[in-house]
């Protein structure tokens, strides 16, 4: 195994985002890792072996039982990234279409989902809202 330095990529435990994910190495301890930063989050905390054989090393075993739905956060940035188009400030006075992104000054960017007469859902990063518009 290749010495660990600072700087390094390593898959840790996030102790806010409560799964395996891309740390940097901050600080080292007699050739052990002791702290890391995550990637996704940004925090900092002691490095958390990933339970072994779950993600531990780069072997690609075949994906077996996956009953877990994606996300409400995970189907937001599926949608985001097939989203075409500029962020628009998000208003009742809009008209929107399905896929157009906008923005919402309390919950953020959003994706258009779908239109109804005088209203549209808009998924957010939490959840999903029906929202006032000029839809008609
Ligand atoms: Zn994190």
């Amino acid at each position: 195994m290749e010495k660990p330095s600072v700087g390094d990529s390593v898959a840790s435990l996030c102790t806010r985002c409560k799964t395996v994910l891309d740390h940097i190495v901050v600080a080292l301890e007699r050739g052990a890792i002791v702290k890391v930063k995550c990637r996704t989050c940004g925090s900092a905390h002691r490095y958390r072996k990933p339970a072994e054989g779950a993600a531990a090393k780069t072997t690609r075993t075949p994906r077996r039982k996956r009953p877990a739905p994606p996300s409400t956060e995970a189907l937001w940035a599926a949608c985001l990234a097939h989203a075409r188009g500029r962020e628009r400030v998000y208003g009742t006075g809009g008209c929107y279409r399905v896929g157009d992104i906008v923005h919402h000054h309390v919950f953020g960017t959003g994706v258009v989902r779908k239109i109804y007469l005088h209203k549209c859902d808009v998924l957010f990063r939490d959840k999903q809202r029906l929202m006032a518009s000029a839809n008609s």
